[in-house]
């Protein structure tokens, strides 16, 4: 079949829009009409060339309607409302079986998985890869099952396609990574996608003072319905009133980074806040992968028997949290329709990802029956 596609031909470029082949699912595997798709900076990062396989179809967070099933796949039938999961969970290696499914084989980040056999998309016969192997800039994508994951078909699509991705990062990076506890001072850094569900989620765990941080003051607007105490635009004022409110530790319990381009001055901001016994949890990526955006005085963290950690994807595993999440929603101790500050259809790609890199939404869906749907 043929499907509706934005991709990324060569690095640096602009998201081009084209009709491409879909191969039929093979064994593991299913087609998934998606209908909304979350736009979120590891799109942008692939865009650039520094995450993931060249040519590629974009997209790693939706939510869809199952259309077909391949042979071999236990748990899924057409019809099922699916939210993607850019992790997949195979629920076999080890890491999924001793509860960290987020750090899964099968996932892209894992050596010796640039197999380009498992793609299903094709441009004249060339083989196009798939962000994370979901595509859900695509109408239509064929994926493996372990990738997708089968929800409450009374949660609207739009909010089940951002909770696959940016809820559960900074939802997790606060409950699992950090373990915010009842009473702590937690600091997030970055009121984007990530940043405002880290809030919600040291909220709902707790935390006495949720305090956000981002220099740009309009993402900041509105963010106490999500559960921030607090907010500032200069890390030195943040820092500042941290030590305040929390005399003996004499700084943050808990400081999360959640900005899109983690740079070694934000790291180090951060960990200025950070008191004693603290936890420095890293969410958010730097556009150069490898980067040393860490720089650290060792000795201290010594000192202050402090913590500095990394999480991905929240810690969450996949599936069990993405069906959580969508329970504290459906009894409103989780937001998820206020994050969606704008829908797109699948023409205005570009204009969307402007609009993310320019900060004008906490959430930009993509919606692929119209902006509006
Ligand atoms: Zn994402
Ligand atoms: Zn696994």
């Amino acid at each position: 079949m043929k499907t509706q596609a934005a991709t990324i031909l060569e690095a640096g470029q602009d998201w081009t829009l084209t009709e491409i082949d879909l191969a039929p699912p093979q064994a593991g595997e299913v087609l998934v009409e998606f209908t909304h798709a979350g736009l979120c900076f590891s799109d942008e990062h692939l865009r650039h060339g520094g995450l993931g396989e060249l040519p590629a179809v974009g997209g790693h967070e939706g939510a869809g309607i199952v259309r077909e099933v391949g042979p071999g796949v236990k748990g899924l039938e057409v019809g099922d409302h699916v939210a993607a999961s850019f992790i997949p969970t195979c629920g076999q290696c080890d890491w999924c079986v001793s509860g960290h499914s987020n750090l899964c084989t099968e996932s892209v980040n894992s050596p010796g998985q640039a197999d380009r056999s498992k793609y299903r998309f094709s441009i004249d016969g060339e083989t196009i890869s798939a962000n994370c192997g979901l595509g859900t800039f695509a109408r239509y994508s064929v994926v493996s099952a372990n990738t997708i994951i089968k929800v409450d078909p009374t949660v609207p699509l739009s909010a089940v396609a951002v909770a696959s991705c940016g809820v559960l990062t900074g939802w997790g990076a606060a409950v699992h990574a950090a373990e915010v506890a009842t009473g702590d001072v937690v600091l997030v850094l970055g009121a984007g996608g990530v940043g405002v569900n880290a809030v919600q989620g040291a909220a709902l765990a707790g935390a006495r003072e949720v305090i956000l941080v981002d220099t740009n003051p309009a993402k900041l607007e509105s963010t106490e319905q999500f559960g921030a105490t607090k907010t500032f635009t200069s890390m030195d004022e943040a820092g500042e009133y941290v030590r305040i409110i929390n005399p003996v530790v004499d700084g943050a319990d808990v400081v999360i980074v959640c900005t899109g381009n983690t740079v070694e001055p934000i790291v180090t901001a951060a960990y200025g806040a950070l008191g004693k016994r603290g936890r420095l949890i890293l969410a958010g990526m730097s556009q150069d992968a490898m980067a040393k955006n860490v720089q650290l005085p060792g000795t201290q963290i010594v000192f202050k028997e402090q913590t500095v950690r990394g999480t991905i994807y929240g810690s969450c595993n996949p599936r069990r949290d993405v069906p959580l999440i969508l329970d504290l929603y459906k009894r409103g101790l989780i937001k998820l329709d206020e994050l969606v500050t704008q829908q797109y259809s699948l023409e205005d790609i570009n204009q969307g990802f402007e609009d993310l890199r320019t900060g004008k939404n906490l959430r930009g869906v993509l919606s692929h029956a119209g902006a509006n749907n």
